[in-house]
């Protein structure tokens, strides 16, 4: 059996096992790949923010009401000190911050909101829970500030922020937490509050701790999906898609090629006496020269919707999209001449004294189903291989 890293380095030219050999102890991919799993991740996190504003929202209000009672402020109205206006100020401004989100999120002219606004309304929480705190303390009220603390696992819950973005916003939300305090606060309460402080940036660390091994984790579990798929869908010795991959494409690309009025065209290829190949220069050399017709054909799939194939054994096709009859011949030519400028020796071959293919290629007529111009396209590959092979014959 394989080892992992032995079985990954089996795979050519594939970005996600390269990833994932290389590691990634810093929390960042290469570029592309890097892009391409903010996109995933981000989509994954943002289904979050609804649920997380809704109860963000719910739990302030449950504090808000909880306030209400304890400071009685129905009988009291509206004879209040100062610190309870400002005290009431905060839980109103997080209230309408708060439902303002919700209710763009609930309507729908909100599928998500960006890191921009994830930041500043979890920096205006912490600022929001900072100053209830010290309201309370200048009120004489005793408060739980372990809220804090709730607070400190909220700045790490995943809403689409990287992982970067995240310890940032814990380094600006320390100050916010300490310099109140500091300004508001008699000294004789301050002592109190900056081992409150302490606390919280511990409870920092350790969320953030927690955060980078959920952050790996996601980014391995992302890497190993995409591999997974890549696996399902390519042939693992050429890097070429495979034959399952090539059954849904084929279908996809015919009808957007009626839908779209583009011409869609077949090539299948098969190398010449390659069981004579193997038998005089082994089946390594023969993997190799399957390699390298490989590369080959991957040269001539060009635009997005064009793709070449390994269908299995020493036989591939080659699907393009919008190419005419014209284009066909003169590709199919240059893929014969580009081919056996490989100029792979093949001493067993009764056809030339170098590897050779036959091909066999045709347009996809109007209406015609994947079935049928597969057969087509196989039953032309079969009168190349008549013709005397190292041939190509157009339908
Ligand atoms: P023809 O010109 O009629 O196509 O003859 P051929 O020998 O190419 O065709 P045949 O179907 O008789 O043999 C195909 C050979 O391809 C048999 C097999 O040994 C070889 N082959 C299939 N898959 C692989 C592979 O993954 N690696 C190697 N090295 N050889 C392979
Ligand atoms: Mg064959
Ligand atoms: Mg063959």
């Amino acid at each position: 059996m394989q080892s992992a890293p032995e079985a990954l380095s089996a795979i050519p030219e594939n970005r996600y096992a390269e990833q994932l050999r290389c590691g990634f102890r810093f929390l960042r991919f290469s570029e592309p790949l890097e892009q391409e799993y903010h996109q995933y991740i981000s989509k994954a996190q943002a289904r979050y923010q609804k649920i997380a504003v809704l109860l963000g929202l719910g739990i302030w209000m449950i504090f808000t009401l909880v306030d209400v009672m304890r400071l009685d402020l129905g009988q009291r109205f509206p004879d209040y000190p100062a610190p309870l206006w400002s005290l009431l100020l905060v839980r109103g401004s997080i209230i309408l911050i708060l439902s303002l989100l919700a209710l763009r999120l609930l309507d729908g002219s909100r599928e998500h909101y960006g890191p921009k606004v994830v930041t500043a309304t979890l920096l205006s929480l912490v600022l929001g829970t900072t100053l209830t705190i010290i309201f309370y303390e200048n009120l004489n009220v005793p408060i739980s500030n372990s809220v804090l603390l709730l607070m400190a696992i909220t700045l790490f819950f995943p809403l689409g922020l990287s992982y970067r973005s995240n310890l940032l916003l814990a380094a600006v939300s320390l100050p916010l937490v300490v310099l109140p305090g500091l300004w508001l606060l008699a000294q004789a309460q301050q002592v109190d509050y900056l081992r409150l402080c302490f606390i919280f940036s511990l409870a920092l660390l350790i969320c953030a701790m927690g955060a980078y091994v959920r952050d790996h984790t996601q980014r391995e579990q992302f890497l190993l999906l995409r591999l997974l798929d890549w696996q399902a869908n390519h042939d693992p010795l050429t890097a070429l898609h495979n034959r399952r991959s090539f059954t849904q494409h084929l279908d996809l690309a015919l009808r957007q090629g009626n839908r779209e009025s583009a011409t869609v065209a077949l090539l299948m290829l098969d190398i010449d006496h390659f069981k004579r190949f193997n038998d005089h220069y082994g089946h390594q050399a023969g993997d190799e020269a399957l390699r390298q017709v490989g590369r080959v054909l991957q040269h001539f799939a060009r635009r997005p919707m064009d793709m070449a194939v390994r269908l299995g054994g020493e036989e591939f096709a080659l699907l393009l999209y919008g190419c005419d009859a014209e284009q066909l011949r003169t590709l199919g030519e240059a893929l014969r001449s580009g081919l056996a400028t490989l100029n792979i020796a093949h001493a067993a071959s009764p056809t030339a004294d170098h590897l050779t293919v036959s091909m066999g290629a045709r347009l996809a007529m109007d209406g015609e189903s994947s079935e049928e111009l597969y057969r087509r396209a196989d039953a032309l590959l079969y009168q190349a291989k008549q013709a005397g092979r190292n041939h190509l014959t157009l339908g």
